[in-house]
């Protein structure tokens, strides 16, 4: 009997994750990708000795990585060179007080205290809380495969509705742990990875504090991309094809089927189709337009960022591996950049210096600093001048800085490279340039988010951020597998 061929639309780490499994599976697998290397999202740039990660920093939730790479027969911890980041973040507020988020916990204590005298208190019942939201969270919304309704609406999902407070905001269910809003701010800010302000997100996530408190924010030596290396070892083990700076033009659809795929052209047939390229680009752009494009594009988006990449001719000590600039102004940071699509005033913003964890990634004496600062996605009109905003970021990066004492870093700087959305959108397809797709509120979650299958051309399945389980880089893995393991049971 013919082997039964996939085709994979996109080489991200849902699409490489999807192929080893399937290859494995003794399928024939092409992985097609737009670029010229694999990666997507979790991408590098190298120049002049100084290696950027243009993507992702950290390695959150090393539990899910652990089990994934497991799924995939392997072992991440000798597949990657890990190091714990601790202090995880160091946190710099507007009046210059800064806490730094240790497992060290009697240092944690003694700079908590200082905040708000009896919040270390505060933080034991909050972390209490997280762990309850993680261990019920990852169970019930993030691995399961709800393949319908009643997986998800059973009596047994029932407690969830007060175990993993869906319904409360996660900034107000703060207050039953902290008063000084800095504390607030600092066990609340990672929901923007979910695309979230906590003013909206549900208190559910207080999961990403806890899981980078108690299991670590991680770091592979040689960067992220090492994560696309290893996929990518797996990959030829397994046998998957890859066809690089080749774009998919359209998925060729036949009466309820995905036939194959139309490259330069021509078409290339397949039994089944997994589209790893962000799933609202592929109803725009790569399917019939039949209404389902445009009720996506009324879906909420995460924001976007603007990224500064500088190699830079001193080290900046006071910068720290991951240093988080926390504005006062939190609350309309946020509506500014989720409500108002814009560039905060005064933008809370992120310096990833690699080089404090690996000596590597700059030449001697030298550093390398990626500036990351939150904006609002594209919109609908266009209107935003990105050229613009760009270069007002820049300037509140140098501004920001000042409060570490940092005054000189413009005359340091060898040279720059930058990312705006419109670069998001260009170089992955991402829709709106949002960098980490559909956000995660309350109807855009779990069960809520895009199926990994296409209800109506039933061999064209999905895997990445903007579908089940969502954003995040074990979540893509986590994303690739359910897909792969339902074209195995259907094929
Ligand atoms: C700035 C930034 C920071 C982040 N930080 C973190 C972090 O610290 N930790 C973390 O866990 N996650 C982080 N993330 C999120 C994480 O990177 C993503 O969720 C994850 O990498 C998405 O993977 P994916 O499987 O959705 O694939 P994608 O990365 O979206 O890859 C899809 C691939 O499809 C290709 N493609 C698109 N269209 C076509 C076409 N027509 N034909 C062929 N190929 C096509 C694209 O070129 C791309 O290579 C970050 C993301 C960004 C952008």
């Amino acid at each position: 009997m013919k082997t039964k061929n996939v085709i994979v639309i996109g080489a991200g780490i849902g699409g490489i994750t999807a192929a080893v499994h399937l290859a494995k599976h003794g399928l024939k697998v092409t992985v097609i990708e737009k670029n010229d290397h694999p990666g997507g999202r979790c991408d590098r740039i190298s120049r002049e000795g100084h290696h950027f990660d243009t993507g992702p920093t950290l390695m959150v939730m090393p539990l899910l990585y652990e089990a994934e790479f497991a799924a995939l027969g392997a072992s991440m911890r000798e597949m990657l060179d890990l190091q714990r980041v601790d202090p995880t973040y160091h946190l710099v507020f507007d009046d210059g007080s800064q806490l730094a988020l240790t497992s060290d916990m009697k240092s944690l204590q003694e700079q908590l205290e200082k905040f708000e005298p009896g919040s270390f208190q505060g933080l034991l019942r909050y972390m209490n809380e997280g762990h309850r939201h993680y261990l019920l969270s990852i169970k019930n919304l993030v691995y399961p495969d709800f393949r319908k309704a009643s997986d998800f609406f059973k009596i047994g999902n029932l407690p969830l509705l007060h175990q993993v407070k869906p319904l409360v905001k996660h900034f107000a269910n703060m207050s039953n742990y902290f008063k000084d809003p800095r504390l607030k701010a600092a066990f609340t800010f990672q929901d923007v990875y979910m695309g979230l302000s906590p003013f909206e997100a549900p208190a559910t996530f207080s999961m990403m504090p806890y899981t980078e408190l108690a299991h670590g924010v991680w770091y592979p030596k040689g960067g992220m991309v090492q994560v696309v290396e290893a996929l990518m070892s797996l990959s030829r083990e397994a046998g998957v094809e890859f066809t690089f700076n080749k774009a998919v033009e359209r998925i060729d659809i036949n009466e309820k089927r995905a036939h194959g795929v139309v490259v330069d052209g021509q078409m290339l047939e397949a039994d089944a189709i997994l589209a790893n390229a962000d799933l609202p680009y592929v109803y725009q752009n790569l399917l019939p337009q039949d209404g389902q494009a445009k009720k996506l594009d009324r879906k909420r988006y995460s924001c976007s960022v603007i990224s500064f990449f500088w190699g830079v001719d001193k080290v900046y000590d006071s910068l720290k591996p991951h240093t988080l600039f926390l504005a006062s102004d939190y609350r309309e940071n946020f509506d500014s950049i989720i409500r108002d699509l814009g560039l905060p005033d005064n933008p809370s913003l992120y310096i990833h210096a690699p080089v404090r964890l690996d000596p590597s990634m700059a030449p001697q004496g030298q550093d390398t600093l990626i500036a990351i600062v939150p904006v609002g996605h594209m919109s609908e009109s266009g209107g935003q001048d990105w050229e613009a905003i760009r270069d007002q970021a820049r300037n509140k990066v140098f501004r920001r800085l000042q409060t570490l004492g940092i005054h000189d870093l413009e005359e340091h700087i060898k040279f720059e490279m930058n990312f705006t959305p419109l670069s998001w959108q260009k170089r992955y397809n991402l829709a709106k340039g949002s960098t980490h797709g559909l956000c995660h509120n309350l109807m855009q979650l779990g069960y809520f988010r895009p199926d990994n299958q296409h209800p109506r051309y039933q061999n064209l399945y999905f895997a990445g951020a903007s579908t089940r389980p969502g954003t995040g880089m074990p979540t893509a893995m986590i994303s690739g597998r359910l897909a792969a393991q339902r074209i195995m049971d259907n094929l």
